[in-house]
């Protein structure tokens, strides 16, 4: 570039441009920021600019910059190419993609021994759920197959899952424990989980489900079980660094109200933030008790009364809202989206991927699910992957939308619109990922 060309773009660029260098620069591109308000635009017409253009935030014809791992600049394509920050910067030519912020899956059970593959073709093949559970099948199966597994196993097995997952512009993932239900495998799943973190450009957020299922050694004694996991594992576990927030699932046949409470009671003293199984098959009043311990989400919810969604409302709960579950169980009670929506209720998206209720790691089929059989519109299924998940896990402040300052963590796509995110299934038009600022290797290639 010549001196006087130099001149000019100084001259010509915005001052606060021309402060600090970009490293890269995505360019030509659509963003959906996922910064708009505004109710979803029911009704809104089939032609022109997207329903909800304003929702998603639109900016056309753009360009976003990066320095370090922070997103140092969004505008106008022409704005960038004068600016003189750009100088250094690697830039990327788009050709009208979109790009939103990384995806992220607020709700998994990624890690965990084997699988239940053979146990879906038994049911298939027309053998019961009580037969199955006679021959030691469901959870329990998946509790030993965990026991048994070494950290490298689950490591391994659970990595093949996160790079699906990855692989569709997924760039934060939460991962329970809760197939161990003894102290030392709780502990292993947890040290596997910020392993992954390690090992894979992709950030993870752990929880410990210490309330997940009864183990069979407690079988006599489920007081015993709940004063363990609240009291020693549940402070030891945190005490390591290893638990940024806890769940229970609270359901007939898991844990009562009463147990959940006094799990979520210890979680609070500790400064722990919390999740709550809720509503998944009865309403216990589980969503009640996740708004009354002000837990960052309240998760499946098909079963949810008007009181129980006007009370996450007040407590800013996010709803998670687990459609592969519902599909894999063949339920027909969806959850009360409209009723979520009436009270202003967050609502977030998520594969729950889990080997026994929700072998899935497509969150595009998720949010795909979420609209087709539960009725959300696209905007809020995709709000329901970035800026709502974002909530759900309590980091809303540094992910979830493009903003200038936040993490630069997005998703290249090849798409028309936004809403192609849930229109495709088994599609997967991601052409690339930036975690942390950096195009991820295996995304390199679309
Ligand atoms: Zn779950």
């Amino acid at each position: 570039m010549s001196e006087a060309r130099d001149e000019l773009l100084l001259g010509d660029a915005r001052p606060d441009l021309a402060d600090a260098a970009w490293d890269h620069v995505w360019i030509g591109a659509h963003l959906a920021t996922m910064r708009g308000g505004g109710t979803p635009p029911l009704g809104a017409p089939l032609t022109g600019a997207s329903p909800g253009a304003d929702g998603y935030g639109e900016l056309r014809d753009a360009a976003i910059a990066v320095r370090g791992e922070r997103i140092a600049w969004m505008g106008p394509a022409a704005d960038a190419l004068r600016a003189p920050a750009i100088a250094k910067a690697e830039v990327h030519e788009l050709s009208g993609a979109w790009i939103t912020p990384g995806l992220i899956d607020c709700h998994t059970h990624l890690i965990y021994g084997g699988n239940r593959v053979a146990e879906y073709e038994r049911r298939l093949s027309g053998a019961s759920y009580a037969q199955i559970a006679r021959e030691g099948g469901g959870i329990q199966a998946t509790v030993r197959a965990t026991r048994a597994a070494s950290a490298q196993e689950l490591r391994e097995h659970a990595a093949v899952r996160a790079r699906r997952l990855m692989a569709e512009g997924v760039t934060t993932i939460e991962i329970k424990s809760g197939y161990g239900l003894e102290l030392a495998t709780e502990r292993r799943l947890l040290e596997v989980a910020r392993s992954l973190e390690r090992d894979l450009p992709v950030s993870v957020a752990t929880t410990f489900l210490g309330l997940h299922a009864l183990p069979e050694e407690y079988r006599h004694d489920r007081q015993a079980y709940v004063d363990q996991v609240s009291g020693p594992w549940l402070s030891g576990l945190a005490a390591a660094g290893l638990v940024d927030a806890v769940d229970a699932f609270c359901e007939s046949i898991a844990f009562t109200v009463g147990e959940t409470e006094q799990y979520l009671r210890a979680a609070r003293a500790l400064g722990l933030p919390s999740h709550v199984h809720a509503g998944q098959l009865s309403d216990l009043g589980a969503a009640e008790l996740a708004a009354r311990y002000g837990a960052l989400s309240a998760d499946h919810l098909e079963y949810l009364g008007a009181d129980g969604a006007r009370a996450l409302a007040r407590s800013g709960t996010v709803a998670v809202l687990l459609p592969g579950a519902y599909f894999t169980l063949r339920q027909t009670e969806p959850p009360p989206v409209s009723a979520l929506r009436a009270a202003g209720v967050a609502m977030a998206v998520a594969t729950d991927c889990n080997p026994g209720t929700s072998p899935c790691t497509s969150l595009l089929l998720a949010m795909n699910m979420a609209c087709t059989l539960f009725g959300l519109t696209p905007l809020e299924a995709v709000r329901g992957t970035t800026i709502a998940a974002a909530r759900a896990l309590g980091i809303a402040a540094d992910r979830g939308t493009l903003e200038v300052g936040k993490r630069a963590d997005f998703a290249l796509w090849r798409i028309d619109r936004p809403a192609e995110l849930c229109y495709g299934l088994g599609a997967n038009p991601c052409i690339g990922v930036v975690h942390r600022g950096q195009l991820r290797e295996d995304a390199r290639h679309g």
